[in-house]
């Protein structure tokens, strides 16, 4: 079996910024992964569920706001799936849906139960894409835009890689877009010390700010895994970022 590599889109990135998801951010996607594939199996971990709803419904304001993000993650989640089904055919790419929380990453059964699955998609050439059930769990809504899920995923898959696609290069020492002293921290050797830099760098339709991704460097420390946090905005950043064609942060966990 190939190596496996785990790819984590958050909102952000789908979306550009804008509140709109991009097709052409999935279409750049989809020919990354096509070339990915001829050396690894490729896991996908993609926000954009609640993104996609907000294009086309409004819904009456819950007494608890999560319980609306989450009624608009189960009404996106599938029309998110067909973005993808439809941009990832014409590349003649198989997907596949897996909806998990960090509560089944953690308990025995459901662990091997999820490895088994996700197993066979890969050895039949289908590119499991995960989100949070966001329906049955919050974690990722509230903190993290799937960056903790995607470095638990890695570890549960013995992944060789996990890419992070972020809104900025990387981890910097400061939040860049208010200090322009900050620098990018391109090797991570000590994550305490990245620690003390960390700055709320929360976008608006993603959740995943610096703190969940040091979180996820956690997880994957000791595991052998190397992870890569990259700039999605950038055409063909996957590639780019494993030739070290462009500034990003890595750490080998
Ligand atoms: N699971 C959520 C989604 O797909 C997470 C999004 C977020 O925090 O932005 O929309």
């Amino acid at each position: 079996m190939k190596p496996i590599i785990v790819l984590k889109i958050g909102t952000s990135t789908l979306t550009g910024g804008t509140n709109n998801i991009s097709r052409g951010k999935i279409e750049d996607i989809s020919m990354q992964i096509l070339d990915l594939k001829k050396d690894y199996n490729v896991i996908l971990v993609s926000s954009g569920a609640i993104a996609v709803a907000k294009q086309f419904v409004t819904l009456k304001a819950p007494e608890r706001p999560l319980g609306l993000k989450s009624a608009l993650s189960a009404i996106g989640q599938p029309k998110l799936m067909q973005i993808y089904m439809e941009i990832f055919a014409d590349h003649g790419l198989q997907v596949a849906q897996c909806l998990l929380t960090h509560f089944d990453l953690q308990g025995e059964e459901s662990r091997e139960n999820t490895k088994k699955t996700i197993t066979v998609l890969l050895n039949n050439d289908y590119i499991p894409i995960i989100n949070e059930n966001d329906t049955v769990a919050v974690e990722e809504i509230i903190l993290g835009d799937n960056d903790k899920l995607s470095a638990m995923v890695a570890v549960l898959m013995n992944a060789k890689k996990l890419v992070i696609a972020s809104d900025i290069d990387g981890i910097f020492t400061g939040n860049p877009n208010i200090n322009p002293d900050a620098k990018l921290i391109e090797n991570v050797k000590s994550i305490e010390e990245v620690k003390t830099y960390i700055q709320d760098t929360e976008s608006n339709l993603g959740s995943g700010g610096m703190e969940s991704k040091i979180n996820a460097l956690e997880i994957c420390q000791g595991k052998n895994i190397k992870v890569i946090i990259v700039n999605g905005s950038i055409q063909f950043f996957l590639r780019k970022a494993i030739k070290n064609e462009i500034p990003h942060t890595r750490f080998i966990g």
